[in-house]
């Protein structure tokens, strides 16, 4: 390790989830208090090296609660709320913004300090990283599937973004075709991503049109209808009227999954093996396990609403929503660590009901709705106990297992490092036969590239990750655990430089995070980046909704459809909002009809 990291996560106490400094509308409100804060970092135990990291990091939880006490924003534990969400990921945030956004009165419980999780961001010496997320869909200006810049207008925000030229740079294995290996670059303009494709597989032209175009059909669908939840009848019969064609385009395509599409129309196995990287970089599954209509969400949205990066980092759209829940009436309790959901007991004919949850300081939230962000494996099994697990939670772990968890290497570099035209996005396979094996496909995001203000001058942030079980991170010491993020940086950041040449010796900053430290900042169960299936799914039909079988029980997030990635998550939140509001009786619904749709619905779902 060279001498000029100014850090290496050393410090067994404290991990690059930790957080520097409270969200910015609150530091901006309070700079009084909270001007000592931001400097705190770097003047005591930004090194992480001092041995007083955990003492540093209570003082700035502390400091983080004087300025929310300033602010005197703490929610009430004396009233009934129509929704208690418990987490503050964009599932749980966007659910509360939608219903505030209506007059619901919302609280929202985070176990952390601050709003995001996966898709929050954390500053270092002048950093600000992404915890997760850099590639942004869901942002672009017109139709319905910009569900980013449809959540923030309904609170009244906006976001100024930069537009991607490129969504992602692929590096692919070598073939006997390709000698050098395979470099395809995604582009914002469709016809130029196309061709692209098509000159590395000339022969396969035209099965190349035809299976993007199919995703299409299924975007266009998706865009001309409000997306809102595929669990309410009265909704989905309006949309049926006005735009027929679309809706029996989705019912179409709603039990496929896209490797039955791709050999529809393309033979050559290495195309083949690059669908299943284009569905495995966000689903973590190959082609054959993902949904049809997600790869169409996907696939077309980077083309037509584009990858849009928020100027200031994905948090400030986690800190949007914030302030827009806040503006009107909704409360977000940070510190807050829900230990279970409470339930009314079971009378006569009525079932078991969820009314309110319990922290862990003893605190009790009541509310006519409970809506849970956490990992389905999170609600069920632990805030629910395992011996009240309905049966078709159990039918669920039949269907899906959790996903890895990540690998994160948070890297300071000096900007001369990267080649010319780099671009912002890179996932990099040395090995089809390793793709999904932990460590064996690296992601790469320079969000820099797009917003300079993320680094300091001549640097840049350099975000690797890849996929890694937690199992082989338990059971360790601390020095050991420290020993193998060392060897496991120094491996990664080696077969990195195939890529990047000289990354090593450009490092100037550098932060790891295991999956223990997703597990225990992200409050995820392993650390799993989600719920992947476990055999072929009946298409989107295997995946559960927002409702679940315990009456006033939700989820919200992405252990729900359509999954994982922040513009689904909020699709998800989009329809948790919708159905809560029905079901509250604050807006329509067909008596009759909806509760048979939903049997059905769950019937269906239970024997995919
Ligand atoms: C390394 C990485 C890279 C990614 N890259 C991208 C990308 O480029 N583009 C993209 O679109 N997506 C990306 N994703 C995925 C995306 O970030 C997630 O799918 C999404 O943010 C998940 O949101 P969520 O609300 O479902 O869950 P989370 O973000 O996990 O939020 C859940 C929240 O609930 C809280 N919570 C849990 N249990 C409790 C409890 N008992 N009490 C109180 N609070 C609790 C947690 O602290 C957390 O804040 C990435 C994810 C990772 C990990």
């Amino acid at each position: 390790m060279g001498s000029t990291y100014r850090s290496v996560g050393a410090c067994s106490c404290r991990s690059h989830l930790s957080r520097s400094a409270p969200p910015a509308r609150l530091l901006r409100k309070h700079q009084s208090i909270a001007f000592g804060l931001q400097g705190l970092p770097r003047r005591t135990c930004g090194q992480g090296r001092c041995g007083k990291a955990g003492r540093h990091l209570r003082f700035k939880i502390q400091a983080v609660a004087a300025v929310r006490e300033a602010v005197g924003r703490h929610a009430p534990t004396d009233v009934e709320y129509d929704a208690v969400i418990i987490g503050c990921g964009m599932g749980g945030l966007t659910t509360a913004t939608q219903l505030a956004a209506e007059g619901a009165k919302v609280v929202v419980l985070e176990k952390y300090i601050i709003p995001g999780g996966s898709a929050g961001h954390f500053k270092r010496d002048g950093y600000t990283f992404d915890v997760g997320s850099s590639m942004m869909f869901g942002f672009g200006k017109e139709g319905t599937t910009n569900l980013i810049t449809r959540a923030l207008a309904n609170v009244g925000k906006a976001l100024t973004t930069v537009p991607d030229p490129c969504q992602i740079q692929y590096h692919l294995p070598k073939s006997s075709e390709h000698p050098d290996g395979l470099d395809i670059k995604v582009w914002r303009r469709y016809e130029d991503f196309v061709e692209e494709l098509s000159r590395a597989f000339p022969h396969e032209r035209a099965g190349i049109k035809k299976l993007y175009d199919e995703c299409w059909a299924v975007f266009n669908a998706l865009n001309s209808l409000q997306l809102k939840s595929l669990e309410e009848p009265r909704y989905l019969l309006g949309e049926f009227f006005k735009h027929p064609l679309a809706c029996l385009t989705l019912v179409k395509y709603m039990t496929g999954n896209t490797g039955d599409y791709a050999r529809k129309y393309i033979r050559d196995p290495v195309l083949l093996r690059f669908i299943d990287i284009e569905c495995y970089c966000w689903s973590t599954v190959p082609a054959d396990f993902t949904p049809m209509i997600n790869a169409g969400m996907v696939f077309c949205d980077r083309h037509y609403g584009g990858i849009n990066y928020p100027v200031g980092g994905v948090g400030r759209i986690a800190e949007s929503l914030e302030e827009g829940l806040q503006e009107r009436g909704g409360f977000v309790e940070y510190k807050a660590n829900v230990r279970e959901i409470v339930m009314e007991p079971a009378t006569g004919s009525s079932p078991s009901r969820a009314v309110g949850v319990r922290l862990n300081d003893g605190r009790v939230y009541r509310g006519k709705t409970i809506v849970s962000n956490a990992t389905r494996w999170d609600t069920f099994g632990k805030l629910v106990p395992d011996e009240q697990l309905p049966e078709s939670e159990a039918k669920f772990r039949g269907r899906y297992t959790k996903a890895p968890s990540f690998l994160t290497f948070h890297l300071g570099v000096k900007a001369d490092v990267l080649p010319e035209g780099c671009h912002c996005h890179h996932i990099i396979v040395e090995d089809w036969n390793k793709m999904e094996d932990p460590r064996g496909t690296l992601f790469v995001s320079i969000p820099t590239l797009l917003d300079p203000s993320l680094s300091p001058p001549g640097t840049h942030i350099f975000h690797a990750f890849t996929p890694e079980w937690v199992d082989d991170w338990k059971g360790l010491d601390s020095k050991e655990y420290e020993r193998r993020k060392v060897q496991v940086t120094d491996d990664i950041i080696k077969r990195l430089e195939a890529y990047f040449p000289g990354l090593g010796a450009a490092t100037v900053f550098r932060e790891v995070g295991t999956p223990r430290t997703h597990r225990r900042f992200l409050n995820r169960m392993d650390g799993s980046y989600g719920p992947i299936p476990s055999r072929r799914p009946l298409g989107m039909l295997s995946m559960p909704f927002n409702r679940t079988s315990i009456p006033g029980l939700y989820c919200v997030g992405d252990s729900t459809f359509p999954g994982q990635g922040v513009n689904a998550v909020v699709f998800s939140a989009f329809g948790c909002a919708h159905r809560i509001l029905v079901d509250l009786g604050m807006q329509p619904k067909l008596p009759v009809i909806d509760e048979g749709y939903n049997a059905l619905l769950g019937a269906v779902r239970d024997r995919a």
